[in-house]
């Protein structure tokens, strides 16, 4: 990105003087004499260059510059101010977009250099090489794409006279003194060395590597240093970083360096020349395969030069931008990397979407029927996303969808809808829960709404055994029973069916990664996975990129809202009369405690003990069942069992409740320590009670001392019952990893693109590569052949596919 050339050059001639003259608000402005004519001469070959964007600029700065050779003293200074307000346009330009240099030739050696060790990289040693391998730094590739995480100005040199204590500065001067004392606490070592320039003088001091900096700093010796000015008698830095300037260099090079996060061991001026000894030798390596035509779109430049310039920016850079990485060497990135990111997503969908599989047709007989059966109409958004479900069921292809859709939306009934469809041509559907107790109240609600059309259904979970275990799976195997309820096992444990045309997989709010894949390896059979947890659009793309989406966003008509309050912990006892007022009109409730410190007997207690403590006290004369994750399977479903039959007026339990329980006559929900938990989560809590007619309420209890962002926070809650809101503002609080809970797997780990901050390139790449696909399905043109390569090669294998070179 040197290019235009002449606008650079007409920059560094024109920014340092008025620089200079700005620092001090131009009191200068008079005495200074600027070679007028040079300039002129510059400013006319950088318009000739036409670089885009700034030619009223540089018209205006011609002007400025023809006047100030003949406007009188005072009006100089109004002419330089302006001429100053100009350099920040002319630094972006400098750095627009204006070519892209695709790599041409095969890129499959440069690829194999990319992927060698690290310690192939000059100054890299096996000492290094293993702390950067620890450090996650393994390749030379890593070395490239380890961007500086901020950039520290260094062109403009302070006089040392004027450095301020506390400030963090960049001076130049002659080492005139250097001394070994025992200076430091109690006698230790310290290394002392004077640093002068023209009327000041600054200490530099070090309390380790004493000796090696005694045999490198000798007198006379000229040094630009680096780091924070502290005053304790004289001025002084401690280990500041330092660079020997070669007798004949001018210090006052402008510089902007980089700074790395790098290996605790390591100096920040070593793990800087590590990377930089990488983009040197190889950035310009790094394929740019993007199509021309997309990069000229995106606007974006090759990855070299990108690299170079976010490793490497000249002085006349946007600071700014590559600060907020905004920068177009930081966007050019970012691009590049979502857009094979989406590229894969977009090849793994439609490989789906082209494999053979069985055509339903839109179902006449048995959806009709229950349509008739059913003591409501479906909302808008039910019908809308059992049309986008039917028109994937009649295509020739597996279909692979996910339905989102709050808790409480009617996923079921739109599960059954394309379940029915599937059964009517003869084929068997297959209904999966995340747990045992959920299987059950999927049959419970299913089966009297299916019996009635001579459709049999029936429940397969661990649970079922003996005589009817056998008779579920000969039904199943023989194709008499058309619809199975189970959990997750129904597919992992490989029930033989006779069939079996589409899966349901309700994830609730986990992300089933693991699950999905194995579904996949069933090759052509349709799949629908429903999530409860509303994903944030971004995440939907990446996350479930090689599925569709089909979204319920609203709720079924005449609920009653829940009513959410947040309380002080000193408040407590005003949320246990509430409880006990529910208990009394004939309602349930729940009281969650958190996990705390992820130890499970941390929790055990929390949840246990406190069943005592409300026993005895404030909840005394209820009935309180306990519940909680360290219980096998079978006692814990088994409390819930008595307490949907209301057996117990209280639940009191860890968060398995989350996922495990439906029961109508809940009606409030106390959840301690709301705090420590994700907003998703929280909402998902909440979702445990309004499932019935009455009124329902939520109490969040938080610490006394709960800081005022953590308050603010979880009154997203109060004000919104929109669960993608809340995802989205849970999602822009905790970032994507702490979202999600688990790590992405079976997604290619991002080195530059951050999926919060990036939304609009994600949609860009996301475009680009869906248009690209649609030309050239199999990456088989010629003009594909090195987007093929990278592909491969940023993947790593996890595209699972053939189809891909
Ligand atoms: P989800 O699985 O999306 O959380 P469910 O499918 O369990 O939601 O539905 C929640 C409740 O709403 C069920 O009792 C269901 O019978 C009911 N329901 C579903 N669709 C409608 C509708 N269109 N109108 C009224 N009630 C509905
Ligand atoms: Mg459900």
């Amino acid at each position: 990105m040197t290019a235009p050339a002449p606008l650079a050059e007409l920059l560094q001639a024109l920014a340092p003087p008025l620089e200079y003259l700005a620092a001090d608000g131009f009191r200068r402005a008079e005495q200074t004499r600027l070679p007028l004519p040079a300039l002129a001469e510059r400013v006319r070959r950088a318009r000739d260059a036409g670089p885009p964007g700034v030619t009223q600029a540089l018209d205006e700065l011609d002007g400025i510059l023809a006047r100030l050779a003949g406007e009188p003293a005072r009006e100089r200074e109004q002419l330089l101010r302006r001429a100053h307000a100009l350099l920040p346009a002319l630094r972006d330009a400098v750095t627009t977009w204006t070519d892209y240099r695709p790599s041409s030739g095969p890129v499959g050696p440069a690829l194999a250099a990319l992927a060698a060790p690290a310690s192939g990289v000059r100054g890299v040693g096996p000492k290094r090489a293993a702390d950067l391998e620890r450090f996650g730094l393994k390749t030379v590739e890593d070395l490239l794409y380890h961007l500086p995480f901020r950039y520290e100005d260094r062109r403009a040199l302070k006089a040392l006279r004027a450095l301020q204590p506390g400030e963090e500065a960049t001076a130049v001067g002659e080492v005139s003194h250097v001394r070994e004392a025992r200076g430091g606490r109690r006698g230790r070592p310290v290394l002392e060395v004077v640093l002068r320039d023209a009327d000041g003088i600054l200490l530099l001091v070090w309390f380790h590597q004493i000796q090696y900096f005694k045999r490198r700093l000798t007198t006379g010796l000229r040094l630009v240093v680096h780091g924070k000015v502290e005053a304790s008698g004289a001025r002084r830095m401690i280990h500041p970083e330092i660079e020997v300037l070669a007798p004949d260099e001018d210090g006052a090079q402008a510089k902007i360096v980089p700074v790395y996060n790098k290996p605790t061991e390591m100096h920040p001026g070593a793990m800087r020349r590590i990377v930089h000894a990488a983009v040197a030798e190889h950035a310009d390596r790094v394929p740019s395969a993007l199509p021309p035509a997309v990069a000229a779109r995106q606007r974006v430049v090759d990855v070299g030069r990108a690299l170079r310039h976010v490793h490497a920016p000249p002085p006349e850079a946007n600071l700014e931008g590559l600060a907020t990485t905004d920068s177009l060497a930081h966007r050019s990135l970012i691009f590049d990397e979502l857009f094979f990111l989406q590229l894969g997503l977009a090849l793994r969908r439609s490989a789906a979407g082209e494999e053979p599989g069985r055509a339903f047709p839109a179902s006449r007989r048995l959806v009709p029927a229950l349509r008739k059966r059913l003591p409501f109409r479906p909302t808008a958004a039910q019908e809308r996303v059992t049309t986008e479900i039917a028109a994937d069921l009649a295509r020739p292809h597996p279909m692979r969808r996910l339905l989102q859709g709050d808790v409480g939306s009617g996923k079921t009934l739109v599960a059954l809808f394309a379940a029915l469809a599937v059964i009517e041509e003869g084929a068997q559907a297959a209904l999966m829960a995340p747990t045992e107790l959920l299987a059950e109240q999927h049959l419970e609600t299913v089966r009297p709404l299916v019996e009635p059309l001579g459709v049999e259904a029936v429940l397969l979970t661990g649970a079922v055994k003996g005589k009817a275990r056998r008779a579920a799976l000969a039904g199943l195997a023989a194709g008499r029973i058309a619809l199975a309820v189970g959990t997750h096992a129904l597919i992992q444990e490989g029930v033989a069916f006779a069939d079996l045309g589409l899966a349901v997989v309700d994830e609730q709010h986990r992300f089933g990664v693991l699950q999905r894949a194995a579904l996949q390896r069933q090759a052509a059979i349709d799949v629908l996975v429903m999530s409860a947890t509303p994903i944030p659009r971004t995440l939907a793309m990446t996350l479930y990129g090689d599925l569709a989406v089909s979204t319920l966003d609203e709720l079924p008509p005449g609920r009653t809202p829940i009513t959410t309050e947040l309380c002080r912990e000193s408040k407590r006892d005003r949320v246990y009369v509430r409880v006990r007022d529910e208990v009394a009109a004939g309602h349930q409730a729940y009281i969650v405690y958190p996990l705390v410190e992820e130890s499970e007997k941390t929790d055990l207690r929390a949840a246990t003990t406190m069943v005592h403590e409300l026993a005895a006290g404030p909840l005394a004369g209820l009935r309180l069942g306990l519940v909680h994750g360290r219980m096998k399977a079978d006692a814990k479903d088994g409390v819930m069992r008595r307490f949907k039959a209301r057996e117990f007026d209280v639940l009191v339990s860890t968060t398995v409740i989350e996922v495990g329980i439906d029961v109508a006559n809940a009606t409030a929900i106390v959840i301690e320590h709301a705090e420590r938990f994700g907003l998703a989560q929280l909402h998902q809590l909440r979702g445990r009670v309004g499932r019935g007619q009455a009124r329902s309420h939520c109490f969040l209890v938080a610490p006394d001392w709960t800081g005022a962002d953590a308050w603010h926070r979880l009154s997203t809650l109060e004000r919104s019952t929109d669960g993608f809101h809340i995802a989205e503002a849970d999602l822009a609080l905790r970032g994507p990893g702490d979202f999600l809970g688990t790590r992405q797997a079976g997604l290619p780990d991002f080195r530059v693109a951050n999926l919060l901050r990036d939304t609009s390139l994600l949609r860009a790449a996301r475009d680009e590569a869906i248009a690209w696909l649609a030309e050239d399905p199999r990456l088989e043109r010629p003009e594909s052949a090195t987007l093929r390569t990278v592909l491969r090669h940023r993947w790593q294998g996890r595209l699972g596919l053939a189809r891909v070179g």
